[in-house]
């Protein structure tokens, strides 16, 4: 046995249950993990919900990102050995002082990247890799916006993108995240809880307005966010931390100037393990040569997931989170 949060109904976070939990041994194809810090993600409020179902029904163990120690290893592993310091992305299942997981979903940490950095940025800043290099290759001269700024995806997203070249709009939902978002890359952050972002977008591009527009938070936005966009622009939507976009007629986006529109997830864009180390290996990269920094601005104990939770949905975090077993 070892502990683990579970969940056995959907709810808010009071079902996140801090108990014990059976440890199987890795089969074949398998490693067998000891976590020494969980990722803290949006998308873990999804799966507690129930918005997200869980492919395995209840009851489940969420989270989907941590790094550790690799302590057994089951049949026909290749490239790694117990004792490895490895972080993931990977099936639920990460909110857990040890796990089973498929072993082609480690990614070996360098000397240079900390458990701590690990279980912080995998899922966040491989996210921010594919939606900078290849749902839209974000180059030089390019104008993009980013809402939540000072969120986990968003400092990372901000400092990389500037490393790109583009100009960076960035809105956040109170002074001090606008003065953090600031201070992580982007060129202009927008209150927008107090200003109308799509006026202001116009304001600051001279009415050219954005080759792209990154837009997580969904219900409050998204339709603000379509006028922030150039003719032909992209709108990348990703994930709905006020709530998920209700149905729109498509023509919407023939009458705002031939709009291109896409709903990615990071799983499909590390689906394939030379993908996964391409990305890991971009991540590792920008974060061992300073561009961009990992802000673990919060850290609970693993039995306080349902704190976590609480302060997330309640907009009190900024940059990543981490859970300490
Ligand atoms: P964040 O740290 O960005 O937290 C969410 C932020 O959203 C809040 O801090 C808040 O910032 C903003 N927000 C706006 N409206 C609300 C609301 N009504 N309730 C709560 N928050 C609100 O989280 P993550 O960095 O973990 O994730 C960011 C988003 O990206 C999530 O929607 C997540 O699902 C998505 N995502 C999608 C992925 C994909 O591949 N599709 C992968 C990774 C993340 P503020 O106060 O500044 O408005």
């Amino acid at each position: 046995m070892s502990k683990a949060i579970r969940i056995h109904e959907h709810g808010g976070p009071d079902v996140l249950v801090y108990e014990d939990a059976p440890v199987e041994q890795p089969k074949a194809g398998e490693a067998l993990v000891r976590h020494t810090a969980i990722g803290l993600n949006y998308l873990d409020t999804y799966y507690r919900t129930g918005l997200y179902p869980a492919p395995n029904g209840l009851p489940l163990v969420p989270g989907n990102e941590a790094a550790g120690v690799v302590e057994a290893l089951g049949d026909g592993v290749n490239g790694l050995q117990v004792g490895d310091r490895v972080a993931y992305v990977g099936p639920l299942g990460a909110y857990a002082e040890q796990r089973v997981i498929p072993a082609d979903r480690l990614v070996k940490l360098p000397e240079t990247i900390s458990d701590e950095q690990g279980a912080a940025m995998m899922l966040q800043g491989m996210t921010v890799e594919y939606l900078l290099r290849r749902t839209f290759a974000v180059k030089a001269g390019d104008t993009v916006l980013y809402h939540a700024a000072a969120g986990g995806v968003g400092l990372i997203f901000g400092q990389w993108a500037k490393h790109l070249g583009a100009t960076v709009i960035g809105t956040a939902g109170s002074p001090e995240k606008v003065e953090l978002a600031k201070a992580h890359g982007y060129d202009h952050v927008i209150d927008y809880t107090k200003e109308d972002f799509v006026a202001r977008v116009q304001e600051i591009t001279g009415g050219k307005k954005c080759d792209a527009v990154y837009d997580s938070v969904g219900k409050d936005t998204y339709e603000g966010s379509l006028d922030c966009l150039k003719p032909r622009g992209l709108f990348v939507t990703f994930g709905q931390s006020s709530g998920p976009i209700p149905p729109f007629n498509l023509g919407v986006l023939s009458q705002k100037g031939s709009l291109f529109l896409t709903r990615p997830t990071l799983f499909a864009y590390i689906a394939k393990r030379d993908e996964l180390e391409a990305s890991a290996a971009a991540l590792f990269d920008v974060v061992a040569n300073g561009i961009v920094k990992i802000n673990i601005n919060q850290r609970y104990r693993l039995e306080d997931a349902a704190q976590a939770h609480r302060d997330l949905e309640a907009r009190k975090t900024t940059g990543t989170t981490i859970l300490l077993p």
